[in-house]
């Protein structure tokens, strides 16, 4: 056996994340490693702090990345707030759905479903129905855009249908933040995680994560501690919290965070505003050249996530070959289907870095390549 080193083909990254990453990004990676205790990357963490609360639209103080991917960011959010016994409405219409009501139960708590289509958005007035029957719920739990089907919800109107049942709010946001809007002061989000792979286009393995001060609330006074020692947000913030008290936690991933702080920094310059707008201009000229090529939408119109197309696959094609075809021919990479939209859909990724003319160009030609072939 001869070992080498692991040289990467330069792939274009259409899928539902990993991304394209800004060559900023990758050369921000590259820096000297600090110590995770050295008081200039305490000062490049409370940039990351404030830039992180500048996307999520907060002044929360407890916003943070945990140093581990969105799941990690999902679980954070139930572990902390989560007590055995208590209940939770979780509306379920795809994957991510499905794995927030798996960490629901595994925190012994008692999950109320309330179920929609795959590639539907959520339905306001379910929600509504299981508040009015289940007035012992403390929390919401949704997905603002359900990556698995490409739907995307209201999250501000699910929000405040929450508020009028007093309940607290757990959002998932890996594949919306930064695509389109996210306010999570002004909509009443309690407890929200992201990713850093997806709109962010930093490398995978960081969960943006953000608590409201009622989160906070009700994580100081559980009766019983957080059964994930390295995701308690106590622990954790002991690290984070700044202002010269930071102490060790667990080793940060420092050039992660440096990517991270790269790529909210690209962000910051570019506007919200203005990222949400490229990311629906991009979706609709994709639209636009699919329609071309007689490849139609899995998600109604005015329910589409812009920045993940869930797209039928035309009969006769079969799914596996056709995205090896474009792997192999055109280094580009799109998602395939998942659960029931196996073999069924393609999800095609605008996300972030990726949501550029030429990477819309390239899929489209080799699209119809290979469906000509
Ligand atoms: C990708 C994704 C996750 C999981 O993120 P990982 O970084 O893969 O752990 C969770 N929720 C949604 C909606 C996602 O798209």
């Amino acid at each position: 056996m001869t070992f080498s080193s692991f040289i990467p083909p330069q792939r274009t990254l259409m899928g539902p994340g990993p991304s394209d990453i800004a060559p900023q990004v990758l050369a921000a990676l590259s820096r000297p490693t600090v110590g995770h205790l050295d008081p200039t990357f305490g000062g490049m963490m409370e940039q990351l702090k404030q830039l992180l609360q500048f996307a999520f639209q907060t002044r929360n103080e407890c916003t943070i990345a945990i140093s581990a991917p969105g799941s990690a960011g999902m679980e954070a959010c139930f572990v902390n707030l989560l007590q055995p016994g208590d209940s939770v409405v979780v509306c379920i219409n795809g994957v991510f759905g499905q794995r927030m009501r798996e960490n629901i139960t595994r925190c012994g708590a008692k999950a109320v479903v309330v179920e929609d289509e795959w590639g539907r958005a959520v339905t306001p007035q379910k929600l509504e129905d299981a508040l009015k029957q289940h007035p012992e719920a403390k929390f919401v739990a949704f997905v603002h855009a359900e990556t698995s089907t490409g739907a995307l919800s209201d999250a501000k109107t699910l929000c405040s249908i929450a508020k009028q049942y007093n309940c607290l709010t757990i959002v998932d946001t890996v594949t919306s933040l930064g695509g389109v809007e996210v306010n999570v002061d002004g909509w009443g989000i309690d407890a929200v995680y992201s990713g850093s792979q997806k709109c962010l286009s930093c490398v995978p393995g960081l969960s943006p994560v953000s608590f409201s001060p009622a989160a906070v609330d009700v994580i100081k006074n559980r009766k019983v501690p957080v059964q994930s020692w390295f995701l308690d947000q106590s622990l954790v913030m002991t690290y984070w919290s700044g202002k010269g008290k930071r102490s060790y936690h667990h080793t940060a991933p420092v050039n992660s965070l440096y990517a991270l702080h790269e790529a909210l920094l690209m962000l910051y310059k570019e506007g919200l505003q203005q990222s949400w707008q490229r990311h629906l201009t991009q979706h609709q000229k994709l639209v636009a050249g699919l329609d071309e090529l007689g490849i139609d939408f899995v998600v109604p119109e005015s329910e589409r996530i812009p920045q993940l197309n869930a797209v039928n696959i035309p009969q006769g094609l079969d799914d596996a070959s056709v995205r090896r075809s474009l792997l192999d021919e055109f280094n580009l990479e799109i998602g395939a289907g998942l659960g029931p939209f196996a073999g069924k859909t393609w999800r095609i990724g605008l996300m972030g870095y990726a949501a550029r003319n030429e990477n819309i160009a390239l899929c489209l030609a080799a699209l119809k390549q290979v469906l000509s072939n």
